[in-house]
Formats: C-alpha cells, sequence, structure tokens
C-alpha cells in the first residue's frame, strides 16, 4: 500500500446494490471481495429483529416474509426521495435506511482488513440524477464513511475488464441483477471512461422470473389439487424460495425437481408439490422478458448513435446474466462472445476497489481470471435436408466461460430404434464440425424406444486443472456413460491449429468457399456415416417424412412447365419418391428427395 494509504487509511470499493451489496478492496494489483464467514454478497435488506435489534443482510432477509412491517428491502429505488421509511414502529429516511447497509459494509472491511475503514468509492446507476447521487453520498455520509468518488456502475464494470487500456474501444455493459436491469454503451479513450447512453427499466430483474415461474408451478398444482398456493402468504413464500433456487439450477442443469412437502392442506389432509421444471419451459416462461432486454440494447446503441459492430466488447454483469438464455440471445444479437469470466454478482464491486486504488495512486490492471479460451461442445445434428443429416457443432460450454465450469444440454436420437449414439466432443469456434478439434468419442448404447428414450443429456465438467468429464445419460432408464479428457486446457493452449487456420485464411481470403466444399464429405458418406454421426439429433423421421412429402406436391404442380427429358426424368422422380414414401424408407426418401430438389432447382 502507498504512504497515502497508510497514513488515511484504505480505500474500499463498494457496490450498493437494490438486491445484494458487496465490498472490494485491491490487494497486489488485484481487487478482491472482502467477505463474512465465507458470503460475499450482503442481502440489501435491514429490519428490526423481535428483540428489537437492528439485523442487516441474511438476518433481515430471513425475517422478511414473516414481519414485513419491520423489515425494508429496494431501499435503492427510493434513495432521491425524503419520503419516510417505516421501520418498526419507527421511520427513517431513505439515505438512513442505505447508511445500515454501508455501515455493516464497512464494519466488514474493517474487520477483514484488520484496520479502521473510512474511505469509499461507492458505485450508483448510470441513470441516477443528482438528487439520488447525493443521497447515496448522505448515506455514506452517515456511515462513516468519506466518499472518494462516486461512479457509474457500468464504469466500474469496465474497469474490471479494461482498466489500464489506453486504446480507444466501445463497450456495452448488459446489466441483469435481481430487481433491476439496465444497459450502457461507454467509451473507454486514454483510460478515460464515459457513459454514452444507458437505458433500462428500474422494475425489471430476476424477481420476475421467479415469479413467473411461481405462477407457472402454482397453476399446474391448482389444476390438479383445487388449492392456490399463492392465497397463503406462508406457502407464497416457500415457493418462491423454491422457484427461486430452481431457476438457479437452471443455470446449469438441463431440467430441476420443484419439491415442497406439506405445502398446503385440503380436507384435513396435507398436499405435497413435486413438480419438474425443463429449461426449455423455463426459457418459454421468460423469454418476453428477455426480450424487453434485447430492445433496451437496441435503445442505448441508438441513443448513442452506435451500431452493434461498432461495439467491441460486451460486458455481463448481474446474477440474472447467469441464465444461458440470456447469453445466447446476446451472443446471436452482438455476434460476438460476451466477457463474463468475472463474477457478473461481484464485477461492479471489483471495478469499484480497481478505482479506488488508482485514486489511491496504486498501478492496476484488468482482472486476471481463468477461463477457458475455446468453446467445447460435441457434434450434433441439426436438420434433415436431402443432403443426409446437417451436421453441427454444437457447443456446451462457451469461450471465456470462467473456470470451474459444468453445463448441461439436452439432445434427442434421431430415430425412436436408435441402439446408440456416438458423443464426439469438439473444441473449436466453427459452426461446421470438421473445421473443429476432435477431443474425444464415445458411443453410448441406449435402451431404444420413443417419447422420454430419446432424451439424451449431455454434461460437461471442466476442471481448473484442465480436466474435462463428459457425461452423456439417456435420462429415462439412467444408462450413462463418461470419458474423461485430461489435460484438455493444456492442450487447447498449445493448439496451433487456430493460428495456423488463421494465417491459411487471410492467404486464401475470399476462396473459403471452395476449401470447404473439398473438405465436406460427400452425401453418400454422410448416409454411410449415418451411424456414427447421430450424438444430438433434432427432427424425427416423420418430420424428414412432412418434407419429402411437400417437396412432391411441388415437383407435382411444376410438371406442367416442364417439357422433354426433364419432364420425363421428373416424372420418374416423382413415382420413385412416392414409393419410397409409402415404403417409409428414411435413406431412400433422403436418395431421391435429393435428386428430384436438384432437378427442381435446375428447372426453375
Ligand atoms: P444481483 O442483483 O446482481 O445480485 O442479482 C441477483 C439476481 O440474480 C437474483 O434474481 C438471483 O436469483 C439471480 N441469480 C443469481 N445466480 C443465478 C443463476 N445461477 N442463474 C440465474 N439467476 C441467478
Amino acid at each position: 500500500m502507498s504512504d497515502r494509504t497508510e497514513r488515511q487509511g484504505p480505500i474500499v470499493g463498494i457496490d450498493l446494490g437494490t438486491t445484494n451489496s458487496v465490498v472490494a478492496i485491491v490487494v497486489d494489483g488485484q481487487p478482491r471481495v472482502l467477505d463474512e464467514a465465507g458470503e460475499s454478497l450482503l442481502p440489501s435488506i435491514v429490519g428490526i429483529n423481535p428483540q428489537g435489534q437492528l439485523v442487516t443482510g441474511v438476518a433481515a432477509r430471513n425475517q422478511l416474509a414473516a414481519f414485513p412491517e419491520r423489515t425494508v428491502a429496494s431501499i435503492k429505488r427510493r434513495m432521491g426521495s425524503m419520503e419516510p421509511v417505516p421501520l418498526g414502529d419507527q421511520a427513517f429516511t431513505p439515505p438512513e435506511i442505505s447508511a445500515m447497509i454501508l455501515r455493516k459494509l464497512r464494519d466488514r472491511a474493517s474487520r477483514a482488513l484488520g484496520q479502521p475503514v473510512s474511505r469509499a468509492v461507492i458505485t450508483v446507476p448510470a441513470f441516477f440524477d443528482e438528487s439520488q447521487r447525493q443521497a447515496t453520498r448522505e448515506a455514506a455520509d452517515l456511515a462513516g464513511l468519506t466518499v472518494e468518488r462516486i461512479i457509474n456502475e457500468p464504469t466500474a464494470a469496465t474497469l474490471v475488464y479494461h482498466a489500464g487500456t489506453r486504446d480507444r474501444k466501445q463497450i456495452a455493459v448488459y446489466d441483469f441483477g435481481g430487481g433491476t436491469f439496465d444497459v450502457s454503451i461507454v467509451r473507454l479513450e486514454a483510460g478515460v471512461i464515459e457513459v454514452l447512453s444507458s437505458h433500462g427499466d428500474v422494475r425489471l430483474g430476476g424477481d420476475d422470473l421467479d415469479l413467473k415461474l411461481l405462477d407457472h408451478v402454482a397453476d399446474a398444482f391448482q389444476t390438479m389439487h383445487g388449492v392456490d398456493l399463492r392465497a397463503s402468504p406462508q406457502a407464497k413464500y416457500r415457493l418462491l424460495q423454491s422457484c427461486e433456487q430452481a431457476k438457479r439450477r437452471l443455470s446449469t442443469e438441463e431440467s430441476v425437481q420443484i419439491a415442497e412437502e406439506f405445502i398446503a392442506e385440503k380436507a384435513g389432509q396435507p398436499l405435497h408439490l413435486a413438480a419438474t421444471i425443463a429449461r426449455q419451459a423455463f426459457e418459454e416462461l421468460i423469454e418476453p422478458f428477455i426480450e424487453r432486454t434485447i430492445q433496451s440494447v437496441d435503445t442505448a446503441l441508438r441513443d448513442a448513435g452506435l451500431t452493434i459492430h461498432q461495439i467491441d466488447d460486451l460486458v455481463l454483469v448481474g446474477g440474472s446474466t447467469r441464465i444461458p438464455l440470456v447469453e445466447e440471445r446476446l451472443r446471436d444479437e452482438f455476434q460476438r462472445e460476451p466477457s463474463r469470466a468475472v463474477d457478473p454478482d461481484l464485477a461492479v464491486a471489483l471495478g469499484a476497489a480497481l478505482q479506488a486504488a488508482m485514486i489511491d495512486g496504486q498501478s492496476v490492471g484488468s482482472v486476471l481470471v481463468d477461463v477457458t479460451g475455446h468453446t467445447l461442445g460435441i457434434e450434433a445434428c441439426v436438420g434433415m435436408s436431402f443432403m443426409g443429416p446437417e451436421l453441427a457443432f454444437s457447443p456446451i460450454i462457451h469461450r471465456n466461460s470462467p473456470l470451474p465450469a459444468r453445463y448441461e444440454q439436452a439432445y434427442a436420437t434421431m430415430y425412436d430404434d436408435q441402439e446408440e449414439v456416438v458423443i464426439h466432443v469438439l473444441q473449436g469456434e466453427r459452426p461446421e464440425v470438421h473445421r473443429n478439434r476432435s477431443v474425444g468419442k464415445f458411443r453410448l448404447q441406449l435402451e431404444p424406444g420413443g417419447g422420454d428414450r430419446s432424451k439424451i443429456v449431455v454434461r460437461f465438467d471442466l476442471t481448473l486443472d484442465g480436466t474435462l468429464k463428459v457425461t452423456a445419460t439417456q435420462t429415462a432408464t439412467g444408462i450413462r456413460r463418461e470419458l474423461i479428457i485430461d489435460n484438455a486446457l493444456s492442450q487447447f493452449q498449445a493448439e496451433t491449429r487456430s493460428a495456423a487456420e488463421q494465417r491459411l485464411e487471410d492467404l486464401f481470403d475470399g476462396s473459403e468457399e471452395l476449401i470447404d466444399d473439398e473438405d465436406l464429405p460427400s452425401r453418400k458418406e454422410w448416409l454411410a456415416d449415418d451411424r456414427d454421426s447421430s450424438a444430438g439429433v433434432v427432427p424425427s423421421p416423420s418430420s424428414m417424412f412432412q418434407e419429402a412429402a411437400a417437396l412432391l406436391a411441388k415437383a407435382q404442380a411444376a410438371k406442367p412447365s416442364v417439357s422433354g427429358q426433364d419432364a420425363q426424368d421428373l416424372e420418374l422422380l416423382c413415382t420413385n419418391l412416392q414409393q419410397a414414401l409409402a415404403g417409409a424408407d428414411p435413406a431412400a426418401v433422403a436418395a431421391v428427395g435429393a435428386e428430384l430438389e436438384d432437378l427442381l432447382f435446375y428447372v426453375r
């Protein structure tokens, strides 16, 4: 620490959040969170307990449902107003309530550092106006903290990834927390960060997703038992806690159970809740919320006068950005891998700590973290055309994922009577299978059958030391097999293929398609290789037959406009396709269908 720090005490960085707050400090150039009993996040909740004592954090959260009149949450939403907030038999101003949280963070920091802490950099949303910023200063003052600087949350998050960068960069910071959402476009130039625009919804957060899931589960329970769990505050609270936990688990697991015993009763009999939620069902529920956030991204970009292509980095902040659908939509929108290596719950506090260290004259760089340098996934069939199955690389752990990483992805077999699948593990960034690197392959023997039995869940566990464990499970039967790939990470780092590939691409710029065509196996090879490439598969033969029937109808309709040899060929192929469809023979349907499709293309 510098002389100044020794004279005046350390400066901490504080993220005073709507749902949670965090305090951090820089040690040896790297920011670290100051936790208490292993907890980094302090719930931003205060209360008066039944003994009349002030409680903050987890203790206050625990009494929120039982004593709502003696507990205050989300005070950040009221900063800037001086309207009194009732707490037990007293009333406090919003800065006074915030001061209680800040006081707790200050004590936590003093204990962790073994010296009094009285100076802080505090973050606020970019959209906070002057009265809200002033209220934050007053809260700090009441907590015995001198505010060295108030900085914008997106500025802090940007520092985490780009402190020390002198280049000009334009960065989108997407912050999706528990109670609020906002996206900011910031410009970094010569070490100075400027917020160009900010847009969001202070009433949209992870809490809305919990409530949506709660409604879904409660509706199903009501249909089954005729009891509305939302009618009893206790039952509703228990269900809400369960739904929030389920939501978190769905970020890495394909499907989760929600179980609550004795959650209600009917005619003197206890009722138990047992529900299974698949990630896909959850995603359908929350999609409208995610779309609203994407619209905000477009607005923020428009307000900043920039297009998506002018954005150099996308930084994810807030616990709700761990939801795979959020990442997926952002990946589609920005056509780039987001920066999310730093825990999204801690990024703002870590950035505030970096700013604090800079004010203190310490030299800092961006945060060092362990991430995967490449995307890992499997080969999967993404559709069926008359060229045969369309195979593609299906990512499971995306590049830049913090380590250790664990993700699951569900697939379906290609046919109901399929007796095995091949799990072909790949590493790389290209959708085309052959342009990625094969890192392992194994077969999973199945108990054939349609319905549930077609579902295969593939789990990837990647440890810090680079060991990748791949587990494939036929969920309906519990049949599973795993493959352990040692040194997966060091293999990646030693991997020179991408550099070589880049050099080749530079050389052959513009002739990419030629290389692709040469590399692609012929349709015959695809069909012959069918058994081997049947890992994850979406369409069933029935959808292939439907496509073929549609093609046949198109061909019949085209007949009057075709003459000569083409007309004869068309007639013959239509007859052959009809026969293949009647025989329900997928290989024949695929082969004749492809020829017919070719012919239609030429006669059009
Ligand atoms: P924050 O306000 O940034 O602390 O974010 C808290 C929100 O993130 C809450 O709604 C949490 O339920 C949500 N959250 C935390 N972890 C996860 C996770 N793994 N998956 C989905 N949501 C999460």
